[in-house]
């Protein structure tokens, strides 16, 4: 790992990730790659986690793709310095802000979308001239293979490397300096991530989870409400960190939700089970499964331990007091929970941690205003689930517990560059207004400093 480490840092320092050529030639030579072994990396997710290829494309491959096009279409404009306005008191002097790349930055990625969560932050560390180091999870082992034997053949190890293996191989990882870290994960091994971080006054991105919650009021429309939410949270059999966790529904719809959100399901799901994505292990189907209690299930609620499915279940009459809702669900099981006063709500999820995402289904304006000014969450959406991460003009990332930075787009750009700022001088006059000794300067200061 040493030298490996050590062949990227010289790679960078002798300047082969600086010019716009270079990162152009590695983002066209990213998207060749993908572009050329789309079959195995859809074959990888479809035996990882039975992902359709409608699915494993269009949030996957068919996304990355896209992210390697915009990103190519503004990359030079983005690696411009600009010119920021530079105070009067400066005298001749002009200001500028710089991006330059960082160095040698570490990746580390999850299971659930094994492929796009890796891929999608090594574009902006490309993008911004670094050399990368990627560890994708090592659940999803059949993507990991893909991951490694593509870019392994694409790139020159001095550029790109990619690590395979655990929990032991990622801590051993951690134990060297990188000039920065984008981790994408769970809360507990991000702190983990963190810790290791500070020992080198690395900066990290934390790309987190938690309990995102959808909240529908009685003026929603509840049958584009119901589709809505059914989608995003059964995307991916639940498994995805801006999935609506659970339902907040006002009490005197709740019967009428519902009914649409069961036939909804019925109509999406019946017919496609054996399409439809599995728990990534054992560990997590039997947790999911623990988490169902069939005194609550209204729809749905049966498992298959042989190809580990989860159907698409939906839980009435929970409370925050119930086991599902004590962590994130990370599956298809989705625990509907009624509240009578907005207001009440607000202050009820004032105190609970900043969630990753938040939905608000609602025809009332002021209901809108009321929740997303009152409360802190990354990103979200009115009348919709999860669509804002396949929008690269907004930044993606959590807030509180649900981690900090952003990327996507201009923002992953931005994360992985150094934004160098200076100010250039003019020679010709140079006013002694700082220079010692400093009597009868500092009134002149005073007032222009207020
Ligand atoms: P995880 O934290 O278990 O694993 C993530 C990575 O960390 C893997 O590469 C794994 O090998 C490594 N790892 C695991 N244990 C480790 C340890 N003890 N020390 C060092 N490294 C370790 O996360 P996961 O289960 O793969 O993913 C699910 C979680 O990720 C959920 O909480 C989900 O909300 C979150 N997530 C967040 C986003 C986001 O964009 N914010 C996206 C996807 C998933």
């Amino acid at each position: 790992m040493k030298q490996m480490i050590e062949a990227q840092r010289a790679y960078f320092k002798a300047e082969h990730t600086l010019s716009y050529a270079a990162r152009k030639r590695a983002l066209e030579a990213l998207y060749r790659a993908i572009e050329s072994n789309e079959n195995s990396i859809l074959d990888a997710l479809n035996k990882d986690l039975n992902k359709s290829s409608f699915e494993a494309y269009s949030t996957e491959v068919g996304f990355v793709l896209k992210s390697i096009s915009i990103t190519l279409k503004h990359l030079r404009q983005w690696m411009k310095q600009k010119k920021v306005k530079t105070p009067f008191y400066h005298g001749f002097s002009k200001s500028y802000v710089r991006p330059e790349p960082k160095g040698t930055v570490l990746v580390i990625g999850p299971y659930n979308y094994p492929f796009q969560l890796s891929i999608e932050p090594l574009i902006g560390a490309l993008a911004a001239g670094n050399t990368v180091i990627l560890k994708p999870s090592e659940f999803t082992s059949h993507t990991e293979h893909v991951i490694h034997d593509m870019l392994e053949k694409a790139f020159d190890q001095e550029l790109i490397s990619v690590v395979k293996g655990g929990p032991d191989t990622t801590k051993e990882l951690l134990e060297h300096r990188f000039d920065h870290i984008f981790f994408t994960g769970s809360k507990s091994v991000g702190k983990i991530v963190y810790q290791a971080a500070a020992k080198h006054l690395t900066p990290v991105t934390l790309e987190l989870g938690g309990k995102s919650p959808a909240i529908v009021d009685k003026t929603a429309k509840l049958d584009v409400a119901a589709k809505r939410i059914a989608f995003g949270k059964f995307l991916n059999a639940g498994q995805t960190c801006i999935a609506p966790d659970y339902i907040l529904v006002e009490a005197s719809v709740k019967d009428a939700f519902i009914k649409e959100l069961t036939t909804t399901l019925e109509q999406f799901y019946t017919m496609e089970k054996n399409n439809y994505p599995s728990i990534v292990n054992d560990k997590h189907f039997e947790r999911i499964k623990n988490l169902i209690d069939p005194d609550k299930v209204v729809h749905g609620g049966k498992t298959h331990e042989k190809n580990r499915i989860i159907e698409p279940t939906v839980m009435d009459r929970v409370t925050f007091d119930d086991a599902i809702m004590q962590e994130e669900i990370f599956g298809p099981v989705l625990p509907v929970l009624t509240f009578e006063r907005l207001d009440t709500l607000i202050e009820e999820l004032k105190d609970k941690a900043a969630p990753l995402a938040l939905y608000m289904f609602s025809e009332s304006q002021p209901n809108i205003d009321r929740v997303f000014k009152a409360l802190p969450f990354g990103g979200g959406a009115i009348n919709d689930t999860v669509m804002h991460v396949a929008n690269h003009h907004l930044p993606f990332g959590g807030v509180g517990e649900s981690g900090f930075g952003r990327y996507h787009g201009k923002h992953s750009f931005d994360t992985f560059s150094n934004q160098k700022a200076y100010i250039r001088k003019s020679t010709k006059i140079d006013p002694p207004l700082v220079y010692p000794p400093y009597e009868k300067r500092e009134k002149l200061v005073r007032k222009i400093l207020k």
